[in-house]
């Protein structure tokens, strides 16, 4: 499967930790990700990560062009709720385009964890 990872700033620490404790699964997928997100998950877990340009530099849209073209099968988006962002039209852009594919998104660390769990146990999405 190929998985988005994205994290807001005050959520970058909680994806680091989900990545770690979830390394070896995230190992058996291809990953891509926002700029800063990848950078830091990579240096932190040594996962292998296409990194996109940074969210609000145009990398939520990259990754919204992937789903466009049916080219990611899983998305986790930690979001930050309670800080407004530059970029909002573009998270919500992503966001719909997961609705619109029917693919799964995670928007919080507990929904992320449930995702990963599922692909852990080889519990595959349509
Ligand atoms: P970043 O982008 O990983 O480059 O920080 C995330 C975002 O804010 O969309």
């Amino acid at each position: 499967m190929k998985i988005a990872l994205i994290a807001h700033d005050k959520k970058k620490n909680e994806i680091i930790e989900l990545a770690m404790n979830y390394k070896e699964v995230l190992a058996q997928h291809k990953l891509c990700a926002t700029g800063t997100t990848g950078t830091l998950i990579m240096g932190e877990t040594g996962l292998a990560i296409q990194r996109m340009k940074s969210g609000p530099l145009g990398g939520d849209q990259q990754i919204g062009a992937m789903l466009a073209d049916g080219k990611l099968d899983m998305v986790i988006f930690l979001r930050d709720p309670l800080t407004a962002q530059p970029h909002e039209p573009d998270v919500s852009a992503l966001l719909r385009l997961c609705d619109v594919q029917s693919i799964p998104l995670a928007t919080n660390k507990s929904s992320a964890i449930i995702m990963i769990e599922a692909l852990k146990n080889k519990v595959y999405f349509n």
